[in-house]
């Protein structure tokens, strides 16, 4: 079958390899389209821990079940249906999933890169973590189920409340999607930093309030726009320790920074003591989902409750996958999908 192998940072080629087979209680799936995401452009450009090349990248899959081998009893999907596939799924048992942090499971089960015709999907990713795209529900839109889950995990582990102010730093497609998170969650202002014109006035759209950090100092307009108290929760949705810094002096008393956006390993960060000891400021991160934020998040897409409109700004086909990932790197794009099959 054909697949975007990924070779290295900066190269990916597609190539002929092996068709994957179902394994025992799994699917085979045919990959209608696959997105590319923030990591998927991270590790393109500066190579990734958890991708060794050569691999096929892609993880945000939406495809049609050609095969199914003697599948659990609870697998709720049947061959010939869409479907929405989690990347991974928790195992359920372990310390870790026991203390619900089911995102930081150390027994996950993956499935193989999306960026190719066929994935297999291994029984508890089938059991668990895929789900039967609704009627009437665009095969790209669904593939955002993905980043939208690791949104929802993000605002759940930040508490995000009714009425709050809540800052976003970063509107690209994980920055817009957090925003409509927390819209969803009932914050009350919502106010975004963002450097790309084009991205503000998409934030603008959706009811935030938005800054260029490049003209203006963000806590300070976080400050003014907030008599004073800062904001609720900070969103970090750029991978720069900068972007941190602006967050942590932006954050109000008593409010949570949230490091959401990957930074490369041994990225040191500077935290006034101040801010964590006397103004009680929390600082923490949220990376991945539990297969539940992936069931709320297409039931939420489904149902027209996430604007997307003007995410998807970019489509390739499998063949083109290497511009893909050229044109994505460049930071011109928000969403790019890549349509294998393309039915549904
Ligand atoms: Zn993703
Ligand atoms: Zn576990």
């Amino acid at each position: 079958m054909k697949a975007a192998v990924y070779r290295g940072p900066g190269e990916v080629r597609v190539e002929q390899i092996p068709k994957p087979e179902a394994e025992p209680g799994g699917a085979l799936l045919r990959v209608s389209y696959c997105g590319l995401c923030g990591t998927d452009i991270k590790t393109y450009r500066r190579g990734h821990h958890m991708f060794t090349p050569p691999c096929v990248l892609g993880h945000e899959v939406v495809g049609r079940v050609v095969e199914t081998r003697d599948p659990s009893p609870s697998v709720s999907v049947n061959e010939g249906d869409l479907v929405a596939v989690a990347p991974y799924v928790p195992c359920f048992v372990c310390p870790l999933c026991a203390r619900g942090r089911h995102e930081l499971c150390r027994h996950k089960e993956w499935i193989d890169g999306g960026f190719a015709e066929y994935v297999s999907v291994p029984a508890g990713v089938l059991q668990k973590g895929t789900f039967r795209v609704p009627d009437g529900l665009d095969p790209r839109v669904a593939a955002l189920a993905e980043p939208l889950a690791c949104c929802l995990n993000a605002v759940a582990d930040s508490r995000v409340r009714m009425g709050d102010t809540v800052l976003i730093v970063g509107a690209g497609p994980m920055g817009l999607f957090m925003l409509e998170s927390c819209k969803a969650a009932g914050a009350g202002r919502l106010l975004v930093s963002e450097p790309e014109e084009c991205r503000r006035l998409q934030a603008g759209r959706r009811g935030a309030e938005v800054v260029d950090p490049g003209q203006t100092d963000v806590a300070a307009w976080v400050n003014d726009a907030t008599r004073g108290f800062g904001a609720d929760v900070v969103f970090v949705c750029v991978g720069a320790p900068e972007a941190v810094d602006q967050a942590m002096a932006a954050a109000g008393p008593g409010g949570a920074v949230n490091v959401f956006g990957g930074l490369p390993g041994g990225t040191m960060l500077a935290v006034d003591a101040q801010r964590v000891h006397y103004d009680e400021v929390t600082l923490t991160g949220s990376f991945g989902f539990a297969p539940e934020h992936f069931r709320t998040a297409l039931g939420m897409l489904a149902a027209g409750r996430v604007d997307v409109d003007g995410i998807i700004t970019h489509e390739f086909s499998l063949d083109d996958a290497a511009r893909a990932f050229e044109t994505a790197a460049t930071g011109k794009c928000l969403k790019a999908m890549i349509g294998v099959g393309q039915d549904g």
